[in-house]
């Protein structure tokens, strides 16, 4: 057998070291196992990250394809890349903003820098986003919010320090069972509260659950609030020190019983929480904050019970868990949000030195970051939207309101370039086949700001070109001399030089560093500096916090809860809520076999149950999808939980955003449940691929 390369895994963000071993038969991984050497993990790995790295479910993508006819047929490289140039030329004389790019927390840093740089800087589009924003934009929005700058201050080393840790709307043991092993091996001389309107894998790990009514975070968290300031629990010398708006957050907190009511716990509950952040208190939260129509808000809120309690040093702090594995480096380099480093996207200067390094005229920088991928789709309909290029992204089954997501796509010139043969390859005009895990060089960003090295431990397969071999081609197609062929190298070069003396500051990490030290935590401003907790320093036994806004203080919020965003009525009487089932990532692309069930695996309470019968659908008011039901008591009354990775899922949920961060309110829509052979092959419409 071949020696194996060292490289990160690319699941999930916490960014564990792994061997591959490549076959022998030129391309593919034989064997992945976890490297004791890699500083972040030494040597655990998951199963899931194993075989999805090694032996990866799905139809894989062999060569280029263009549809003639109605029918996706195969082709060469050029006659693909020839007609998406053309397309793409035609629309943007039109338009600059008729051509939208939708991209992904699962490319390298340098295939999403140089995506963002053709799309923003080649194309000029401000039709451009990622599958990030669908479960990380409004985390990312709070910590702007409150420290002018993105990404957790803490790190997985305040894990072991911690005495609290406060899991809040997410279920780490399913999705980052490395992390959660890190959790709770920490907890067992500490506490673990978990809070979640489920009994998940990670509550039934607990000391404590919380099981709130679904969609009422911001309400507990505000009560909570309201507890610690009655209770005099307010550290008043660090609020004094290192934060401005604690007045306007304490005059605009609810009564304390009326919160949790709204929450659906008692005061006590409050009370519990209250006590927990008094002591020296991580908190972490997911999805089931973020995707709210109120995510950024209640991600705040979080943020703002940290403050306030003077949880923002060493072992403490809010600590929001990222999915895919590159999500951190997506919002670090790919102008999305910002420009790379988090340079500001409206600010004349960073517009500037952004248009300088490109070597592109500064007007044709879009002037506002876009709608969202929602806003971007709709765009279609309503827009200028004439030609959307999906990398790495699945939007016909992972946007909202799926069905007319997908209806929207059929209206564009769709281009797909992707490894594996998902729901929007079949409604693609033209399939870019890309390599995957394995086969591409570069690098990636853990979410505790930790940039690894991905290796290529086989050979591309031929008919297959790597991510950024395939954005540099379009876009050598499209604007001539953006990027003159550079390799993987030297597009890192060039992105950390762009983030030099930003808070991002990648400048002081190069390959050699990378392997020689296996991962570097931003800001690294030198070949020797890495870093560590933001914001909070001590000199001399002395401390002090330094925050990047402009008063160098962090701030506090104010919003309040605002009820759900499609509450339950006589019509639709249950709640639906999504999460994610132990190999779901990425709408499961990689993990659904080929005796996948076609229907997603609903569950219910008991009681639900017993009110039906078995044969049954969920309906929302944009779609009937029939499903397995399944008795569950550890979900709540009145509640249908429904795997978010299933293509069938998104049909039901609710297109509304968070009007600050542009992410989905994919948690809770009002369904009910119907008899399936009644209403589901009747209502259903544009049923994903492959479904009977
Ligand atoms: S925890 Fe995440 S990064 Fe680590 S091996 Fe599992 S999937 Fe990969």
């Amino acid at each position: 057998m071949s020696d194996p390369t060292p490289t990160t895994c690319m699941r999930c963000a916490v960014g564990c070291g792994h061997l591959q071993h490549p076959a022998d038969i030129g391309h593919g991984i034989d064997l992945v196992s976890g490297d004791v050497n890699h500083p972040v993990s030494r040597g655990l790995a998951c199963q899931r990250g194993i075989e999805e790295s090694a032996d990866p479910d799905g139809e894989w993508l062999t060569q280029p394809l263009v549809r003639e006819n109605g029918d996706l047929l195969a082709t060469t490289w050029d006659v693909a890349l020839g007609r998406v140039a053309r397309t793409f030329r035609d629309a943007l004389d039109r338009c600059r903003d008729a051509v939208a790019v939708l991209g992904s927390g699962q490319q390298t840093n340098e295939a999403a820098y140089a995506l963002g740089k053709l799309a923003r800087g080649g194309f000029g589009t401000r039709h451009y986003d990622a599958n990030t924003t669908l479960c990380m934009a409004s985390a990312v929005t709070a910590y702007y919010d409150a420290f002018g700058s993105d990404a957790p201050p803490p790190t997985y080393n305040d894990i072991p320090d911690a005495d609290v840790h406060v899991v809040w709307g997410a279920n780490p043991a399913v999705a980052h069972p490395v992390m959660f092993r890190w959790i709770t091996e920490s907890a067992e001389d500490g506490d673990l509260v978990v809070v979640d309107p489920v009994e998940t894998r990670s509550a039934l790990a607990a000391d404590r659950h919380v099981a709130l009514d679904p969609g009422t975070d911001l309400a507990l968290a505000r009560g909570v609030l309201a507890r610690v300031v009655e209770r005099g629990d307010v550290d008043e010398s660090f609020v004094e020190r290192a934060t401005v708006g604690f007045p306007e957050l304490r005059d605009s907190l609810p009564e304390a019983a009326a919160a949790a009511d709204a929450a659906g716990v008692d005061v006590g509950t409050l009370d519990a929480l209250a006590t927990a952040f008094t002591r020296r208190t991580l908190c972490y939260w997911g999805m089931g904050v973020n995707q709210s129509t109120q995510g950024t808000a209640t991600a705040g809120a979080l943020v703002d019970l940290c403050l306030a309690t003077g949880n923002l040093r060493p072992g403490s702090g809010p600590f929001s868990l990222t999915g895919q594995a590159n999500s951190m480096g997506t919002r670090v380099c790919s102008s999305k949000g910002t420009w790379p480093g988090q340079r500001g996207f409206a600010d004349p200067n960073e517009r500037r030195v952004v248009a300088e390094a490109w070597d592109v005229p500064v007007d044709r920088l879009p002037d506002d970051p876009g709608p969202g991928p929602v806003g971007v789709v709709d765009a279609i309909a309503d827009g200028p939207v004439e030609a959307v290029w999906t990398v790495a992204t699945n939007p016909v089954a992972g946007l909202p309101d799926a069905s007319a997501a997908r209806e929207r796509l059929d209206d564009a010139f769709l281009v797909v370039q992707d490894a594996f043969r998902t729901e929007t390859v079949e409604h693609a005009d033209v399939v870019l086949p890309a390599a995957t895990w394995g086969e591409s060089e570069g690098t990636t960003t853990n979410m505790e700001r930790r940039v690894s090295r991905v290796r290529a431990a086989t050979g591309v397969p031929s008919g297959v070109r790597t991510d950024l071999e395939i954005v540099q081609a379009v876009g050598e197609g499209v604007v001539p001399g953006l990027f003159e062929g550079k390799s993987p190298e030297a597009v890192f070069e060039e992105l950390a030089a762009l983030t030099a003396g930003t808070p991002a500051d990648l400048s002081g990490m190069s390959y050699d560093r990378l392997d020689a030290e296996g991962a570097v935590r931003w800001p690294a401003p030198d070949a020797t500096s890495a870093g560590g907790y933001r914001y909070h320093h001590e000199d001399d036994g002395t401390e002090r916090w330094d925050v990047p806004t402009s008063s160098g203080r962090a701030r506090f919020s104010t919003a309040s809860h605002d009820g759900l965003a499609e509450p339950t009525d006589g019509a639709f009487p249950l709640t639906l809520t999504t999460g994610r089932e132990p190999d779901g990532y990425n709408t499961g692309v990689r993990s659904r076999g080929e005796d996948a069930p076609e229907r997603p695996r609903a569950r219910v309470h008991p009681s639900t149950l017993a009110a039906h019968g078995d044969d049954l659908a969920v309906e929302s008011r944009r779609a009937t999808v029939p499903v397995r039901l399944d008795a569950d008591d550890a979900v709540p009354e009145g509640t249908v939980w429904l795997p978010i990775h299933h293509p069938r899922t998104n049909e039901l949920t609710l297109p509304a955003t968070d009007p600050r961060s542009d992410e989905p309110n994919y948690k809770q829509c009002a369904v009910r449940l119907v008899p399936a052979a009644d209403r589901a092959d009747a209502s259903v419409t544009g049923r994903a691929p492959g479904d009977d």
